[in-house]
C-alpha cells in the first residue's frame, strides 16, 4: 500500500523525489539532532493522484488524521483549540527548488475563537490577532484566490488613518479591526465565510498547494529551468513557531558563504517580531545578520553553531530559513544553496582545503557554463545607453565600438586605432578581414551557425546575429532601428554578445581576469582567489581527462593562443580561410584557366603561400598534431556574387562601358559554377577529384611546410584531413594522390615526415560505411555540423533563424541540434561510426571537430562513446578541458 505520509523522523535527503527538497531536508535536520519543530510532509505521489484525478486519494485523509494526532501529542495542542490552538504552517515543496513559484499558507488552526485562545496562552494578544491577519490574507489570496491588493490596500488605510509607516506600529485594536475587514473582503469575494474548523482550513490549503504545481508562475519557470512537468510537488505541514511574538522573536535567511563571490563568513538578513513572508517581501528592512549577535547573543552563536554543523554534513554551501520564538532558535529549512559561477569556483576548492570534499567532487561541482561567464568581457550596469535591437547570442562577449558596415571600411579604422563594430546584413569569407579588425559582429540575418556565428566564435568575437529589427542599408552605409532611428557609421554601438542586446551609445566594459590568467598575463599567487581556484580545477581536470582537447584554428595566431589555453594539437585547420583577401585573386585564376597551362600557373602561384602558412602553424603547434583539412566550400564562394555581377555587366553593357571584357568572362564562370543547393554541391572531396592538382598542391605545400620545419629542427606532426567524402572509393582516389606527393616531397629533400591521411565523417553515409571508410583512413573527425546538417535536413544557415524558435516552443527539442549534438539521431551515427570504424582498424584515432567540440553536454557523450579528442574553438578550450575532465570523475 502506498504510504502518502511521512514524518520527519522518517525521513532524509535522499528523499527529494518523494519528499521534495524542502521535506527531505526538514527530515535530515530532525534526524541530525537540530531544532526543527515538528511535522510531516505529504509525498509527491499523493500530489500526482489528486493532479491526475482531481481528488485528493482516499487514504490520504486518513493519514493525515493519524499524523495531525501523533503532532498534537507532540506539541500537547490540539489543532486550532479555542483554548490553547495547535497552529501549523502548510508549505509547498518540490524536488527542485521554484522559489516564490508555489505557495504556502502559515497559521492554519486560527478562527474568531481560538484567536483568543491563542492570545491568553501566549499573553500577547496583539500577536495573535496579527498571525489571524496574516492568515486570513494569506489563506484568502493563495487558497480562495483574493486578489492580493485587496488585503495589501486595507492594511495601507489602516496603516495611513494610524498615521504608521510599518506595521509594527499596528497595535491589537487595529489589527483585530483589520481581521474584521479581511473577513469581510473574503466573504464579498467569494461568497462565503472564512473556514472556522481547522481541519477544513488544513485541507483546503493541502489542496491548494498541490493545485500551486500547475499555477501560470510555476509552469513558467518550469519551462525557463527545465524542470519537468510530471514531478508534481510535496506538502509539508510543520507546527508554526512564531517570529512574531515580540522583539525577542524574529525570523531570517542566511547563506553559510557568500553565495555572490564565494567569500567565507556568515550572510544573511533578520527581521526582528515578523514571520517568514516578511523578510522576501520586503516588508521592513532587515538588519545584517551579524546584527542579531547584539540583540540575542546566544540564539546567535547557536545559530552560527548549526549553520557549521550544517555545512559540514552537507559538505557544500547551505542555506536556511530560521525563526527565533522568545530567543528559541528554530530552524525552518535547509538546502545546498545557489550560487554564481565565481563562488562556485571559490567555494570548490575552499572545500577541499577544509578537507570536506576531493578535488575530483570539486571538479564536478563547477560547470562549463559556469567557467565560460568567468570569460566573457562584461558591460557594468549602465543606465545612459539605449537598447535598440536583440538579436542572437551568438559569440558571448560586450564590444563596443564605432559602426562600419563594411569590411574594407573596418580594417581602416581599426589600423588607425579605432575600435569598431562591423555590422552587415549577413556575413560571407570576404568579411573575414574585417571581421578580425572588429571588436564586435553584428548581423541582421542568419543564425547561430551562420557564417558571422560561426567565425566569431572561432575567433572568439562578440557576435549577435539575426537582429531582424535593424534594416542594414550596406550602400548608404547606415541601418535603420526600430523606433525611427538610424544609426549612421562612426556612430558608437555596444553589443552584448551573452544576451544578443544591441545598445546605441557607449557601455564600459570590464575584462574577465579568468581569460588574462589562461593568456598568462597574470600569474596565480594567490592575489586573486577566482583565478587561483579556476587554475586548481583546470590542473585537476586536466589530469583527469581522457578525451584530449585539440583546437580549431587556421592562423598562427590562433595557434598559439590554442597552445596557451591548452590544446594538445590542433583538430581542424580550415584551408580555405587561406585563400581569402588579396589571394582571392590566385583562386579566381585557378577556375578561371584557360588549359593545363594556365591552371598550372596560378596553382604553382598559391604554393608557396600556402606552405608559409603551414610552416607558421607547425611552428606554433611544434610537437604537437595539426590536422590540415583539404579545400571544403563550393567554388563559387570565391567568385563574385552572382547578381551583383551580372547588374555590373548588363550596365556595361547597356552604356557601351568599354574594359568589362575580363567581367563578362567572369560571369560566364559564375554562372557555370552556379548551384541552387551549393552545401550539397561541389564542396569537398568533391572538388579535388574535379579540378586538377588541387589535391597535389595542397599536400605539396603541407610537406614541404614540414620539411622546412624539421631543417629548423622542428618537430611538425601534419595530418591530412579529406573533407565531405560519402564513399571510401572517393577518399581512397584523394589518398593514393596524396601519398604519391609525399613521396616525391621526401625524395626530393631527403626528409620524410610520415603524415596521417584521415578523413572527416560528415556525411551520413560515410557514418554508416564507416568499416569500410576505415579501410582508407588513418584517422576520423566526426564533422557534426554538416553530419547535423545532412541527418535532420536543415540548413545550418538558415534554420535558427527561421523556425527554430517555434520548434524550441513547441519541445520538439530542448536546445538546437547545431549548438548540443542530438544523442539519439547523429549521436547514434557518430557511436556506429566510432564502433565499425574502430572494429575494421583498431589503431583509428577518432576526434570530433563540429561546433559541438565545444559544448559541455556533447563532451561528456564523445566521452563516453571513447572517442579520443575533441576540436573546438581556442577560445571554447578551456570549457572543453574542463568538461572533458568533469566526464572522467
Ligand atoms: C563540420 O561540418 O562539422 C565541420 C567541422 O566542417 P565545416 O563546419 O567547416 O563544414
Ligand atoms: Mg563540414
Amino acid at each position: 500500500m502506498t504510504t502518502y505520509v511521512y514524518d520527519f523522523h522518517q525521513g532524509n535527503k535522499d528523499l527529494r523525489d518523494l519528499l521534495g527538497g524542502k521535506g527531505a531536508n526538514l527530515a535530515e535536520m530532525t534526524n541530525m539532532g537540530l531544532p526543527v519543530p515538528p511535522g510531516f510532509t505529504i509525498t509527491t505521489v499523493a500530489c500526482r493522484e489528486y493532479l491526475a484525478h482531481g481528488r485528493v486519494p482516499a487514504a490520504l485523509r486518513d493519514e493525515v488524521d493519524e499524523h495531525l494526532r501523533a503532532l498534537e501529542q507532540a506539541m500537547g495542542r490540539r489543532l486550532g483549540d479555542p483554548d490553547d490552538p495547535l497552529l501549523v504552517s502548510v508549505r509547498s515543496g518540490a524536488k527542485f527548488s521554484m522559489p516564490g513559484m508555489m505557495d504556502t499558507v502559515l497559521n492554519i488552526g486560527l478562527s474568531d475563537a481560538s484567536v483568543s485562545g491563542l492570545a491568553r496562552q501566549s499573553g500577547s494578544p496583539r500577536f495573535a490577532w496579527d498571525s489571524y491577519r496574516r492568515l486570513l490574507a494569506m489563506f484568502g489570496r493563495t487558497v480562495l484566490e483574493v486578489p492580493d491588493e485587496l488585503f495589501d490596500d486595507a492594511l495601507e488605510t489602516v496603516k495611513k488613518a494610524r498615521g504608521a509607516n510599518s506595521d509594527l506600529e499596528l497595535d491589537e485594536t487595529d489589527l483585530c479591526g483589520l481581521a474584521g475587514t479581511f473577513r469581510t473582503i473574503v466573504r464579498d469575494r467569494t461568497g462565503r465565510d472564512f473556514p472556522q474548523d481547522p481541519r477544513e482550513q488544513l485541507d483546503l490549503a493541502i489542496r491548494a498547494v498541490f493545485d500551486s504545481w500547475n499555477g501560470e508562475r510555476a509552469r513558467l519557470y518550469r519551462r525557463q529551468e527545465r524542470i519537468p512537468a510530471d514531478l508534481g510537488t510535496a506538502v509539508n505541514v510543520v507546527a508554526m513557531v512564531f517570529g512574531n511574538l515580540g522583539m525577542d522573536s524574529g525570523t531570517g535567511v542566511a547563506f553559510t558563504r557568500d553565495p555572490g563571490n564565494g567569500d567565507q563568513g556568515v550572510y544573511g538578513d533578520y527581521l526582528q517580531n515578523a514571520q517568514g513572508e516578511d523578510v522576501v517581501a520586503g516588508i521592513r528592512n532587515t538588519l545584517p545578520l551579524t546584527a542579531l549577535a547584539s540583540v540575542d547573543r546566544p540564539a546567535y552563536d547557536q545559530l552560527l553553531s548549526v549553520m557549521a554543523t550544517l555545512e559540514r554534513h552537507y559538505r557544500d554551501l547551505c542555506d536556511i530559513e530560521f525563526t527565533i520564538e522568545r530567543n528559541k532558535l528554530w530552524m525552518l529549512q535547509t538546502r545546498v544553496g545557489k550560487r554564481t559561477a565565481a563562488a562556485a569556483f571559490r567555494i570548490a576548492v575552499q572545500l577541499v582545503d577544509e578537507g570536506l570534499i576531493t578535488m575530483d567532487e570539486a571538479l564536478a561541482r563547477v560547470t562549463g557554463a559556469q567557467l565560460a561567464q568567468l570569460m566573457f568581457p562584461r558591460f557594468a550596469a549602465d543606465g545612459r545607453a539605449r537598447q535598440i535591437a536583440r538579436g542572437m547570442n551568438a559569440s558571448p562577449g560586450a564590444a563596443v565600438g564605432k559602426a562600419v558596415f563594411d569590411s574594407r571600411r573596418a580594417v581602416q579604422l581599426a589600423a588607425a586605432g579605432v575600435p569598431v563594430i562591423l555590422v552587415r546584413r549577413e556575413t560571407n569569407p570576404d568579411d573575414l578581414d574585417g571581421m578580425i579588425a572588429a571588436q564586435g559582429i553584428l548581423t541582421s540575418r542568419g543564425g547561430k551557425t551562420s557564417h558571422a556565428a560561426v567565425v566569431a566564435r572561432g575567433m572568439g568575437r562578440t557576435c549577435v546575429c539575426g537582429a531582424e529589427e535593424i534594416d542594414v542599408d550596406t550602400h548608404r552605409r547606415q541601418a535603420a532601428v526600430p523606433g525611427g532611428l538610424v544609426v549612421h557609421e562612426g556612430d558608437v554601438l555596444s553589443i552584448d554578445g551573452s544576451s544578443g542586446v544591441v545598445y546605441l551609445g557607449e557601455v564600459p566594459v570590464v575584462p574577465s581576469p579568468v581569460v588574462e590568467y589562461f593568456e598568462g598575463k597574470l600569474r596565480v599567487d594567490g592575489s586573486d582567489p577566482l583565478v587561483d581556484a579556476v587554475h586548481r580545477i583546470m590542473t585537476h581536470a586536466d589530469a583527469a581527462a581522457r578525451l584530449g582537447v585539440r583546437a580549431n584554428a587556421d592562423t598562427a595566431q590562433d595557434a598559439e593562443r590554442a597552445r596557451r589555453f591548452g590544446a594538445v594539437g590542433i583538430g581542424l585547420c580550415r584551408t580555405e580561410h587561406m585563400f581569402l583577401g588579396e589571394r582571392r585573386k590566385l583562386v579566381e585564376r585557378l577556375i578561371l584557366a584557360n588549359g593545363d597551362e594556365e591552371a598550372d600557373a596560378a596553382l604553382a602561384a598559391l604554393l608557396p603561400l600556402q606552405r608559409d602558412d603551414f610552416v607558421e602553424i607547425l611552428a606554433a603547434m611544434d610537437g604537437l598534431p595539426v590536422t590540415i583539412r583539404l579545400l571544403d566550400p563550393p567554388l563559387h564562394e570565391f567568385l563574385p556574387d552572382l547578381t551583383d555581377l551580372s547588374v555590373r555587366v548588363g550596365v556595361a553593357a547597356a552604356t557601351g562601358e568599354a574594359g568589362v571584357d575580363g567581367e563578362v568572362v567572369l560571369l560566364e564562370a559564375v554562372r557555370r559554377l552556379h548551384e541552387e543547393n551549393p552545401m550539397l554541391g561541389l564542396r569537398g572531396v568533391r572538388l579535388g577529384l574535379l579540378i586538377p592538382g588541387l589535391v597535389a598542391l595542397q599536400v605539396r605545400a603541407i610537406a614541404e611546410a614540414a620539411v622546412i620545419r624539421r631543417r629548423r629542427g622542428g618537430d611538425p606532426r601534419p595530418e591530412i584531413m579529406v573533407p565531405l567524402v560519402g564513399a571510401v572509393q572517393e577518399l581512397e582516389v584523394v589518398r593514393e594522390q596524396a601519398e604519391r606527393v609525399l613521396a616525391e616531397v621526401a625524395a626530393e629533400s631527403g626528409i620524410d615526415v610520415p603524415a596521417l591521411i584521415g578523413t572527416m565523417i560528415e556525411v551520413p553515409r560515410a557514418a554508416l560505411t564507416a568499416g569500410q571508410i576505415a579501410g582508407a583512413a588513418q584517422f576520423f573527425s566526426f564533422g557534426t555540423n554538416d553530419l547535423t546538417q545532412m541527418s535532420w535536413g536543415f540548413s545550418r544557415d538558415d534554420v535558427e533563424s527561421s523556425f527554430f524558435s517555434r520548434y524550441l516552443e513547441l519541445g520538439i527539442f530542448g536546445v538546437s541540434p547545431f549548438e548540443s549534438l542530438d544523442r539519439d539521431g547523429v549521436g547514434r551515427l557518430v557511436r556506429l561510426a566510432a564502433e565499425e570504424g574502430r572494429a575494421a582498424r583498431p589503431e583509428l584515432k577518432l576526434g570530433v571537430c563540429g561546433e559541438h567540440g565545444g559544448d559541455p553536454d556533447s563532451v561528456h557523450f564523445f566521452h563516453r562513446i571513447g572517442l579520443d579528442y575533441v576540436s573546438c574553438s581556442p577560445f571554447r578550450l578551456p570549457v572543453a578541458r574542463l568538461e572533458a575532465g568533469r566526464a572522467a570523475v
